[in-house]
């Protein structure tokens, strides 16, 4: 009977172990849950992972600060601020959501848990586009135009995607001629940046945050034959830069009347603003067993 038993467990410990299964106990809201996942890219900011389906990735968001000419994470200092990945996953997740909701199309598919979401696995083009309402860092610098002011039209910037050269400003020339995108990639590129430029800063307004300029990536996916660009990577405080234009009508306490200026503690407040702080939000956020 003992001696049944025990070959029984080894039979189970060996079948699993031919087929390949991992016992490795689900670990909540850590890099190590669901490790048997395949690694696909480490960066900065997010791990990927293979997604359950071909033609998907699950992007896990960690607390390290994203570090950006354009728009650097603001209060986070280049250092990990703990907490920054649930709350990038919350943003992105609320922007991406709702531009999918009026037809602009991204990669965004579901949130999983707190740290992680179900995205569209795309071709990412070789260059980041932003887009500047405001005067504001390099462009200030640049053309000796003082922060904070209004540009008179959004202007859309491409930047080769390359940290090594310090992320170089190209022009619709050379992406062109080194065949990066086609000048129909690029219509389309813009027509997107523009799209999302409107959705933000409509949304960042209603709750008195003033969207300077942001940065966004770009994807193709293939429905069939049909090529189409959409958003991808992430849309948070790391590639946004936002200014606070609450409380500037009231002088403080030496009568000063407060100047627009970045927004403080910028993941939690916008977080707060918009209503989707981790506290907030009902519905379950243990990890979800996808694969
Ligand atoms: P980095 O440090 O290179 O900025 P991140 O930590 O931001 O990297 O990780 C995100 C990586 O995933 C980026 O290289 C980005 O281009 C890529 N990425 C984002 N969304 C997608 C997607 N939908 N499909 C494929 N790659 C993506
Ligand atoms: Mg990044």
């Amino acid at each position: 009977m003992a001696l049944n038993l025990a070959a029984g467990r080894r039979f189970h410990y060996d079948a699993r172990r031919r087929a390949g299964v991992q016992y490795l106990p689900p670990q909540r809201d850590s890099g190590k849950f669901m490790a048997r996942r395949k690694k696909v890219y480490e960066g900065k900011a997010k791990i990927l992972y293979e997604g359950p389906e071909p033609g998907t990735l699950i992007q896990y968001f960690k607390d390290d600060a994203a570090q950006s000419e354009q728009a650097p994470a603001q209060g986070a200092e280049g250092k990990g601020l703990e907490g920054k990945g649930v709350l990038n996953n919350r943003l992105s997740e609320f922007f991406m959501a709702g531009l999918n909701a009026i037809g602009v199309p991204t990669h965004f598919m579901r949130r999983l848990n707190m740290r992680e979401q179900l995205v569209r696995m795309a071709e990412i083009l070789p260059v980041d586009v932003v887009v500047r309402n405001f005067a504001a860092g390099d462009i200030s610098q640049r053309l000796g135009i003082p922060e904070g002011t209004a540009l008179p039209r959004p202007i859309v910037e491409y930047y080769y995607k390359d940290e090594k050269l310090g992320s170089p400003m190209v022009a619709e020339e050379h992406i062109v001629a080194f065949g990066w995108a086609n000048q129909q990639d690029l219509d389309d590129m813009v027509a997107l940046a523009l799209r999302v430029n409107d959705f933000l800063s409509g949304v960042m307004l209603g709750v008195g945050v003033r969207l300077m300029d942001f940065r966004i990536e770009v994807g193709r996916i293939w429905e069939g034959d049909y090529m189409r660009l959409i958003v991808a990577d992430e849309i948070s405080p790391d590639n946004c830069r936002l200014w606070d234009l609450r409380g500037l009508e009231t002088p403080d306490r030496e009568g000063q009347v407060r100047e627009p200026g970045p927004l403080n503690d910028v993941y939690t407040e916008l977080a707060r603003r918009l209503g989707v702080l981790p506290s907030n939000v009902t519905h379950t956020t243990k990890p979800t067993l996808i694969n």
